[in-house]
């Protein structure tokens, strides 16, 4: 039996873990297969999270949590949670190993997953000229012509890395107005190989095995044209990833996991939430960061108050 078991290993995860293993809790990380390490691995130069003046690698900035989350007694299994029983005193952590892993408290930090356009055309040609990750894929886009889909922090920062290899970098928004920060704005405005289109949202994609271009629709007169592309990126956003929870916890309307006010607290005693998965507003790495934290001081006061009121053995 574990005292705690960690489902995600951003830096809400991996924060967590740092402070239930440093309050003697051995915690288990389940860090997922494919997805270890969440959206930080596909980023490129965080330059704000504090402590790092001269900004560092997303992914090695979660190395560094990890490492620091192993060197205080955390046990990481590179592994999926494919299903959960949280109800009761004892949470049931089956992974795709088959295990089944027993804890008194769990802590949820599964992130959020990117959001996609939903529109003809996505399915087919994911992965064949289709992408939500610039950092993943950028490179197969050489010499090419892509767009990037989105007005806001993500889309600027995958169209500004795509212009390390693309020629041209058009970025398709609905709307006239970014909805991403100051700084970015000027980053993409100032680079020559970005231009942007308007009030336009991508309403098919084109191309048979491999993306050749998409429709668009003008958001304020409807009408439709289609442009040539090698390539688009679609960084309209994430949806926090709740699939495995979704029926035995409260969610917010938007689909958030609901907690008790500042607190990591969700619906069921013993599960707490952290990171993006509680988070509409603010998904910072810090702020996940900072949840993580929390997270780890709820199941801790949570598993000394059972200790507390535990009902002593009594030898017959
Ligand atoms: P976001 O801020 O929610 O922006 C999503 C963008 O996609 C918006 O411009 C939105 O348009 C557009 N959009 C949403 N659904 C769409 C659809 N179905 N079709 C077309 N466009 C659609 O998401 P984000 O850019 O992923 O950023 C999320 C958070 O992460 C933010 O807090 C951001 O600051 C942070 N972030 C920070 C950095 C950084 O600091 N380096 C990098 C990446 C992300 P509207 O504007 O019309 O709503």
């Amino acid at each position: 039996m574990r005292d705690v078991v960690i489902v995600g290993s951003g830096p809400a995860g991996y924060t967590a873990a740092i402070y239930s293993a440093r309050a003697d809790l051995s915690p288990l990380v389940i860090a997922g297969s494919v997805d270890a390490g969440g959206e930080l691995m596909k980023t490129t130069e965080v330059e704000n999270f504090p402590g790092f003046p001269g900004g560092i690698l997303g992914p090695e900035l979660i190395t560094n949590l990890q490492e620091q989350a192993e060197k205080f007694g955390a046990e990481i299994v590179y592994d999926d949670v494919t299903n959960l029983e949280l109800s009761g005193d004892i949470k049931k952590v089956t992974l795709a190993s088959g295990e089944v892993v027993e804890a008194r408290a769990v802590i949820l930090s599964t992130g959020s997953a990117y959001r996609m356009l939903g529109v003809a055309g996505e399915d087919r040609l994911m992965g064949h000229g289709l992408s939500a990750c610039a950092t993943c894929d950028g490179f197969f886009f050489r010499n090419k012509n892509v767009a990037v889909v989105g007005g806001g922090d993500s889309a600027m920062e995958e169209a500004t890395f795509l212009t390390r290899f693309a020629d041209t970098v058009t970025v398709i928004h609905r709307r006239d107005t970014l909805r991403a920060s100051k700084i970015m704005q000027e980053r993409a405005f100032a680079n020559p190989k970005i231009s942007f289109i308007w009030n336009a949202e991508v309403t098919e994609l084109v191309g048979d095995d491999a993306v050749s271009g998409a429709v668009l629709r003008d958001t304020v007169t409807g009408e439709t044209r289609t442009i040539d592309l090698d390539g688009l990126f679609v960084a309209i956003g994430n949806d926090p990833r709740t699939e495995l929870v979704k029926d035995q916890i409260e969610l917010t309307p938007t689909g958030f996991i609901a907690v008790d006010g500042r607190t990591s607290r969700t619906t069921l005693p013993g599960v707490f939430a952290a990171g993006d998965v509680l988070d509409p507003t603010y998904r910072q790495a810090i702020t996940a960061a900072g949840s993580g934290c929390v997270a780890a001081l709820d199941a801790e006061h949570y598993l000394a108050n059972i200790e507390a009121v535990a009902p002593v053995a009594v030898a017959s």
